[in-house]
């Protein structure tokens, strides 16, 4: 309350009209192509027994440690607003079953998490997620698969980001690392700061992710994780590399990545974009396969990621987000004068039959019209040119699947009458 007039709490944020289309944008995007790669939307509680946290996340993080919003309900019941929503989406594979179906299960989310952090540009205390969890594979095709998804989905929409990843090892090479870690930091303890002294205690790699600026040269000499790992880790990092190589898809290799719980295996990857600033994390995931029976489930792999939608609609271009506030149903590429006239004519129609039509202001060649109307998203392209004036059939391309047709305006028409139907 401000003056006795109610207000957003810190940390949290009305998300107003004119910002609604570009999240639209990237969810639709999102939404159609996890389908094409077999993703199934999940929506679970936002709200879950704070036991499903503090065990599926670790009480060991500052997540569980500090930033939950837990209280207790009318019945006495511990309940917290989900910090995260991989541990939901387990904790519903085990309950339904899910894994009797057998194979890899894929599943995506899209909602507000909830997290009591500190206000800094790029942290909200309700930010929204997007995720993905593939439980019942180990292999690592699938891991560049899910991170080729990600950045199929990134790339087009013109977000400039970096692909990161490391492996983490497993429950066999890790301890030693871990170990090693350890005494490393303990011989040079006084010059860390006091979370990295702490953390190399209750769980050294931890250390690795510190930002505090002092500790960073320090962390640099530190042994590279990459360096320790079992015949089997290695093994299966070469091949999830190799898979991001037959790809094409560019990536760094950051040994210090890690994510800091014990059930968290091999890989492990962020995505990063300049254009954030200090909280410059789209993305973060990893495999966890120990987590289902963490949660008392079956031994299942699950590998997986979460994107900050907050972050990605911060750092969209310019020219998505004009192109993000309609949907044109059509667009009519007009070459030439006369076509441009003809072109005015059918749009007047196409308008009052009820259709978004663009004509083609700014771009005079074929080719930047159809660039145009390609970032303008839109449905249909009608090319006017000097045969289709002549004939008055023109050609209309469906931009879905590059289908194409010759129609006169009235079949165009019907045309669109039966897409909508
Ligand atoms: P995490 O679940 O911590 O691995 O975070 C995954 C992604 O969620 C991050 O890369 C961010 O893009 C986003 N994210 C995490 N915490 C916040 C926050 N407090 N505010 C906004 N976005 C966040």
């Amino acid at each position: 309350m401000e003056n006795d007039r109610p207000t957003t709490l810190p940390g949290t944020r009305d998300i107003l009209p004119d910002e609604m289309p570009r999240w639209h944008l990237v969810e639709a995007r999102a939404r159609e192509l996890f389908d094409r790669y077999g993703f199934e939307e999940i929506r679970t509680p936002i709200f879950e027994a704070t036991e499903l946290f503090a065990r599926g996340i670790g009480g060991d993080t500052d997540i569980v440690g500090k930033e939950m919003y837990t209280f207790t309900d009318q019945s006495g019941k511990s309940i917290t607003l989900r910090p995260e929503a991989t541990a939901s989406v387990v904790r519903a594979y085990v309950e339904h079953h899910m894994y009797r179906a057998g194979g890899a299960t894929k599943l995506y989310y899209i909602g507000p998490m909830f997290r009591h952090e500190k206000k800094q540009k790029g942290r909200w205390r309700q930010f929204f997620q997007i995720g993905a969890e593939v439980l019942g594979s180990d292999h690592p095709a699938i891991e560049a698969e899910v991170i080729e998804m990600l950045l199929d989905w990134l790339r087009p929409l013109g977000v400039e980001c970096r692909l990161l990843v490391n492996s983490v090892g497993d429950g066999r090479c890790r301890p030693a690392y871990v170990e090693l870690l350890r005494q490393a930091i303990k011989a040079d303890l006084t010059q860390y700061c006091e979370d990295c002294r702490r953390r190399s205690d209750t769980n050294p790699l931890r250390v690795l992710d510190c930002k505090v600026e002092s500790c960073q040269p320090l962390i640099d000499r530190l042994p590279r994780i990459t360096d320790y790992l079992c015949a089997e880790c290695a093994a299966h990092f070469r091949e999830f590399r190799s898979y991001l190589d037959e790809g094409r898809i560019p990536y760094e290799v950051v040994p210090r990545l890690v994510r800091g719980l014990d059930y968290y295996v091999r890989t492990a990857f962020e995505i990063v974009s300049g254009e954030l600033g200090s909280q410059n994390a789209l993305a973060g995931g990893g495999r966890y396969d120990g987590l289902s029976e963490v949660l008392g489930g079956p031994p299942v792999a699950g590998f997986g990621f979460a994107l900050g939608l907050d972050r990605l609609v911060m750092v969209l271009p310019a020219e998505v987000e004009a192109a993000a506030t309609r949907r044109p149903d059509l667009f009519l590429a007009c070459l030439g004068d006369a076509a441009f006239h003809r072109g005015m004519t059918i749009a007047r129609e196409l308008r009052r039959a009820g259709y978004t039509v663009l004509l083609p202001f700014g771009a005079t060649s074929l080719r930047s019209q159809m660039r145009l109307a390609n970032r303008l998203l839109a449905g249909h392209v009608v090319i006017i040119g000097d045969m289709e004036l002549a004939t008055a059939r023109y050609q209309v391309k469906r931009m879905e699947d590059s289908s194409q047709r010759e129609l006169s305006l009235p079949e165009l028409l019907d045309y669109l009458k039966g897409q909508a139907a």
